[in-house]
């Protein structure tokens, strides 16, 4: 054991931190990464909103440790903050009711609560004399944090050895305001903006060094077809940009240890428990179809990256085969409805539950046969390494972190542990998803797959290893 003043200081800031607030993948990893790289001997606090909608349970756990107060701009603001502690990682919860005080995780007041986060940030960790090593950033809305490390903050001496990180989880939310508004929140010089005001642009451009989510989500962001109009910058930039793929906290997505699944299994005993899992769920949902067919899940926010367009485009060709079909996603309004016409005209084989939910997401996992995650674009995607986990096959088509975690089924091989397409079209999909079937009625075959998927290993260990590394050679430490 290293002693402990040797131990790398790193602060993770970000808008999502399962289990106390989660709307994706982004919470998944902020949720798991700090435990990994805890475990390796660092020192990690997390810092994040005291949302209203975190969980009683867990408010109930946390300590008021004092307050603060943050000026946005002329607004001269409350910061009261909690801290709660566990598998050696110290969270703090920023608490102001104006900010956070509504039931949503994001709503139009965007600008000002995370221009807010990310101020609180500095005047926190002087408060809690907590001098980092590494401020490391997640996505659009703590993209500020390097900027104003260089323009306010870092001036002063208690900053004076810190460095930055950012992570693009995802390139399509940027944080792009109105200008205007954005300097009446931010102590920043017109110079920092480069242009348009643009939270993730600025995290690109001051970060010490970059990272996203998977190496071919790397790549693939430096083109016009994913580089959601930064592509430019990112060539520029790509000196200073890595990518590592996320991993799953397998702890929590483990069929094994699974409370949230009625009944837990392993990769010898799948058969029979995962029949049974299937076989409740299907009867929870009241599908009146036969239970012995594949059973598809999805799982997903109804949003167009997901490629829930291709996903409508086979709905009523999929359907009308021996299958049932489980769909969980909120988002878009027109989606929502479009899935609930369908479901209302293929009641017997078709569910879809429009909302949010982890136990009937961790349920259908436990039961599905194969998955669909035809995404548009993928930065990393974490449904289809936890169906891996799960003895769930994925039917994905070939992009970003799918492209790095998905092999498709080679019969030749026996080798892959999934089914994948390269073109976004419904042709490409559909034939898929009939190969797919085939080989689910091809029982050795189907059973070789899921072999495959039980023996890929996507926990963080190898992934936070990465992040050590990129940290050392920031901080030249040992
Ligand atoms: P993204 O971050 O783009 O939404 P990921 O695949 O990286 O996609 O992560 C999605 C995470 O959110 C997974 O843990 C998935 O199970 C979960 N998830 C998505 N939609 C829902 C939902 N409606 N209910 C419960 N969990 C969901």
């Amino acid at each position: 054991m290293k002693r402990r003043s040797n131990r790398t200081k790193i602060v993770m800031v970000a808008s999502e931190v399962e289990p106390y607030a989660k709307s994706g993948g982004l919470g998944d990893v902020l949720g798991a990464l700090p435990k990994a790289l805890a475990k390796e001997n660092n020192n990690i606090i997390v810092i994040m909103p005291k949302y209203k909608m975190i969980a009683q349970q867990f408010k109930d756990k946390m300590h008021y440790v004092g307050y603060i107060y943050v000026d946005v701009n002329w607004r001269h603001q409350y910061c009261g903050v909690f801290r709660f502690q566990k598998n050696y990682v110290t969270y703090y919860f920023l608490d102001n009711e104006f900010y956070f005080g509504d039931d949503k995780l994001y709503n139009n007041m965007d600008l000002e609560r995370f221009s807010f986060l990310n101020l609180a940030v500095f005047e926190l960790l002087k408060y809690i004399r907590f001098r980092p090593d590494i401020i490391h950033a997640h996505d659009w809305q703590t993209g500020v944090l390097p900027a104003l490390l260089k323009y306010k903050y870092g001036n002063d001496e208690f900053f004076k050895n810190t460095k930055t990180v950012y992570t693009i989880h995802n390139l399509q939310y940027q944080g792009k305001f109105d200008k205007g508004h954005v300097t009446d929140m931010l102590p920043l010089p017109n110079e920092a903006y480069h242009g348009d005001a643009n939270f993730m642009k600025m995290g690109i451009i001051y970060a010490d060094k970059i990272t996203t989510v998977s190496p071919t989500y790397k790549e693939e962001i430096k083109t016009s077809e994913y580089g959601e109009g930064l592509e430019y910058m990112l060539r520029d930039y790509y000196y200073k940009l890595e990518g590592i793929l996320n991993g799953i906290d397998d702890k929590i997505y483990n069929p094994e240890i699974d409370d949230l699944i009625d009944f837990k299994f392993n990769k010898t005993n799948y058969k029979e428990n995962k029949k049974q899992n299937k076989d409740k769920l299907l009867n929870d949902l009241s599908l009146s179809n036969k239970k012995e067919v594949p059973l598809i899940g999805i799982i997903t926010r109804l949003a167009g990256q997901k490629g829930i367009d291709l996903i409508l485009q086979i709905m009523a060709e999929l359907l009308s085969l021996e299958v049932n079909v489980i769909l969980l996603g909120s988002g878009e309004k027109h989606y929502e409805e479009a899935f609930k016409y369908y479901e209302e005209k293929y009641p017997h084989n078709f569910r879809a539950i429009l909302k949010f939910d982890n136990q009937l997401a961790h349920k259908i996992y436990a039961s599905s046969d194969l998955f669909l995650m035809p995404s548009v674009f993928e930065p990393c995607g974490l449904a289809q390494m936890i169906c891996l986990k799960y003895g769930t096959l994925p039917i994905v088509r070939e992009t970003g972190g799918l492209k790095d975690s998905i092999l498709s089924f080679n019969e030749y091989t026996n080798e892959g542990n999934g089914f994948s397409f390269a073109n976004y079209n419904r042709d490409d999909f559909m034939y898929t998803i009939y190969r797919a079937l085939g080989f689910y009625n091809q029982k050795e075959k189907f059973d070789i797959i899921i072999s495959n998927a039980f023996e890929c290993d996507f926990s963080w260990n190898a992934s936070c290893k990465k992040y050590i590394q990129l940290y050392k050679e920031l901080i030249k430490k040992e």
